[in-house]
């Protein structure tokens, strides 16, 4: 057998991640190994922890990248936080807080779900009622924008609900972060986890994650030890000097140069403003809402709970969804991603996240889009999308 050097083709990313990686962060990849002791890389993961408060806006002192991706973060708030015999509400709107199910009870704990349909936000009074009926519940977890529906749910007012019942907040926040505010301080979150590939613009497989100073307490206080090695905080404080006192100890080998990556990918974050960034969202998506509604097409979620950066789009009557998104691949190298779940089918989700929420993948997705409906004779309206996403991008 012989073997050659694998050359992935160039793709335009607007799936609901990875996202387009900007060439400044792919070189930063590529830089010299140094040991992940070294004096130089410290220095840099210093820099890192404050680019990472910044991104989450909070100044949580337990803040730092999980070497492993976003479902690691996920694990990581569950097995510190939660001990076995913990009752935990989970909302389940989507894909991701049922994932947040299997955690709780992995960790030996019961999950109490408050569900609302999947294209709706948690509802607030179901999960206050869910609180009253079960006093003592240990934490509220939450996706706070569910990457399966496009749905942004109102993380102030369910973390608020939380700490007024004692609890503490969860929250998924892998795709809002950047993309949307998320404001961990002002909304006194206690612990979240995010992901690299989504807004953030970096290669896959870390994920940052912050906890309060309550969450802190209840990890240092535990009766029991954190079932996984790995993922364990108390272990981990002392490898990123989390705990204070500067020595770091060896845990493991941290993932070095995407570290370096993620590192550069929050330089340009700080150099755009995160204000900019959100702006940046909310206008792409709004031009490609534009071009979409010249075509007759509608978004699924209901307009004040869209997601700029994950647009959930509802497939004509009759039209093959999976044949348009094999067509946007082969024909222009444009990914989307299909329905998951109990939208398998009926919806494409087109990303709009971090580098790919740019003004030439808009136009470039909704001519495309076009083409191919109008060759597949789908019962599209004869807009001018292109011309309908340029008004707004011009302002
Ligand atoms: C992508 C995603 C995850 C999982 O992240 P991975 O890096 O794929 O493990 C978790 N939650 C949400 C909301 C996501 O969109």
């Amino acid at each position: 057998m012989t073997v050659s050097s694998f050359h992935p083709p160039q793709r335009i990313l607007m799936g609901p991640g990875p996202s387009d990686v900007h060439p400044r962060v792919l070189q930063a990849l590529g830089r010299p190994i140094i040991g992940h002791l070294d004096p130089e890389f410290v220095m840099m993961m210093d820099e890192m922890k404050g680019l990472l408060h910044y991104a989450f806006q909070t100044t949580n002192q337990l803040t730092l990248p999980v070497s492993a991706p976003g479902s690691a973060g996920m694990e990581a708030c569950f097995v510190n936080l939660i001990e076995p015999g913990d009752s935990v509400i989970v909302c389940v709107n989507g894909v991701f807080g049922m994932r947040m199910v299997e955690n709780v009870e992995r960790s030996g704990a019961t999950p109490i779900t408050v569900e609302d349909d999947w294209g709706k936000p948690i509802d607030l009074n179901k999960l206050e009622d869910a609180l009253k009926a079960n006093p003592g519940v240990k934490a509220v977890a939450f996706v706070h924008a569910e990457t399966s529906t496009g749905v942004q749910s109102d993380a102030a007012a369910i973390a608020k609900l939380a700490r007024d019942h004692d609890a503490l907040s969860i929250m998924d926040c892998v795709t809002s972060l950047v993309g949307t505010p998320v404001l961990i301080d002002e909304w006194g979150i206690d612990a979240a986890y995010s992901g690299t590939q989504k807004c953030l613009s970096c290669v896959p497989g870390i994920s940052p994650i912050t906890f309060s100073e309550r969450a802190v307490e209840r990890i240092r206080g535990r009766n029991s030890k954190v079932q996984s090695w790995f993922l364990d905080m108390n272990l981990i404080m002392g490898y990123w000097g989390a705990g204070g006192g500067g020595a770091r100890s060896y845990h493991h080998t941290a993932p070095i140069n995407s570290l370096y990556a993620l590192h550069e990918s929050l330089v340009m974050l700080k150099e755009e403003g995160i204000e900019n960034s959100w702006k940046r969202h909310k206008l792409m998506h709004n031009a490609l809402k534009a071009g979409l509604e010249a075509l007759g097409l509608s978004l699924m979620v209901e307009e004040k709970y869209r997601l700029p950066q994950l647009n959930t789009v509802t497939v004509p009557e009759g039209v093959d969804e999976a044949e348009v998104r094999r067509r946007m691949l082969a024909d222009y190298g444009i990914e989307i991603g299909a329905g998951l779940g109990a939208l398998a089918g009926k919806v494409w989700r087109i990303g709009l996240m971090g580098q790919s929420s740019n003004a030439s993948h808009v136009t470039l997705s909704l001519a495309a889009l076009e083409g191919i409906l109008k060759d597949l004779n789908a019962p599209i309206a004869n807009g001018d999308a292109c011309g309908a996403a340029q008004k707004v991008l011009l302002g």
